[in-house]
């Protein structure tokens, strides 16, 4: 039986051209999608410029599961080319943890960091809800003036307010892309307001909003979640006056924005006409952390030196 004999130059050859093969396959990764359709029609080359930008404005704050809920969205945005994310954490200053998130995901020229810190009195410690008033206005308010002042108005744009604890589906961004010029779309929310689904109500054709399922506070001008609608960015700039606001009830924020903004009857039904569930209002448990708290009686602590 003859021996097969490799010589150092077969192998280092193999290398080089597995090497070669390897940086291809990355290199078209790059540019194609191998994956369902909404997402190849995002990513095809010709369609990404003519997409509209979607804005989506993230009020975040410091808690033990901050950068597992920021990575989750982080991996989210990775797949959706079309998207800037405005986070804004609500502090006193913008901190590393969330910059090195935004470097690590490759998100940076994708993102704006900004801050705001909600005034204490705004919160009533100890409680749950520890609130006593919204959550997240002050820095949803300070992205909308950011908005307003840097985006081309020329552009058509959308605009999303993203919580940072709900779950959503790549499929929400690419309906949200269908949003047109001067209106809001709007969808349903998986696991809100006491039910598996709040969704709006739509007439025989499916055409228009006639009502909505809601049954939390159902007599609300909009009986909707943050998290149910995104809005052409033009209609900011005609509503200058179009901010959130503390000095209205819990579960008014929704309709405080949008009755500047629109009516019912001019709301835009995406997700197959309002049966698809794409966003889900997940709530993250309380990080229980008695053991910790032990530890750091007796001066120590688990996370010496690193970042959870
Ligand atoms: N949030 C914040 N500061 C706070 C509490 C909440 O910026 O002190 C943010 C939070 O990270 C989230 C949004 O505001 O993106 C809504 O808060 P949360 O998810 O707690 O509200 P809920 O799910 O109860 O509506
Ligand atoms: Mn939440």
């Amino acid at each position: 039986m003859s021996e097969v004999r490799i010589r150092p130059r077969q192998v280092l050859i193999l290398i080089i051209v597995f090497i070669i093969v390897l940086m291809m396959v990355h290199r078209n990764g790059k540019r194609t999608c191998q994956g369902p359709e909404y997402l190849q029609a995002m990513y095809a080359q010709d369609q990404i410029n003519t997409l509209p930008k979607i804005y989506a404005i993230t009020p975040t704050y410091a808690r033990p599961a901050q950068k597992a809920e920021l990575t989750r969205l982080s991996h989210l945005f990775m797949l959706v080319p079309n998207l800037h994310w405005i986070i804004v954490e609500d502090a006193n200053t913008t901190s590393s943890l969330v910059r090195s998130l935004l470097d690590r995901s490759g998100l940076v020229d994708r993102s704006t960091q900004l801050n705001i810190k909600t005034p204490p009195e705004f919160k009533l410690q100890g409680k749950d809800p520890n609130w006593i008033k919204p959550r997240g206005v002050e820095q949803r308010n300070l992205a909308l003036s950011w908005l307003r002042a840097h985006v081309d108005v020329e552009r058509h744009a959308i605009v999303f307010f993203m919580d940072d604890d709900n779950s959503y589906a790549v499929e929400l961004f690419a309906e949200m892309s269908k949003i047109k010029p001067g209106r809001v779309g709007i969808w349903p929310v998986g696991l809100v307001g006491g039910l598996m689904v709040e969704r709006p109500l739509l007439n025989a054709d499916n055409t228009q909003v006639v009502g909505f399922n809601a049954a939390w506070r159902p007599e609300r001008p909009f009986p909707i979640d943050m998290a149910a609608f995104a809005i052409s960015m033009d209609l900011f700039i005609s509503f200058p006056q179009a901010i959130f606001s503390y000095e209205v009830q819990r579960g008014y924020q929704e309709s405080e924005i949008l009755r500047h903004l629109t009516t019912r009857d001019k709301l835009q039904p995406l997700a197959n006409n309002c049966r698809d569930v794409l966003v889900w209002h997940t709530r993250t448990e309380k990080t229980k952390l008695n053991a910790e708290e032990a530890l750091q009686r007796k001066g120590q602590r688990s996370d010496d030196g690193i970042e959870v």
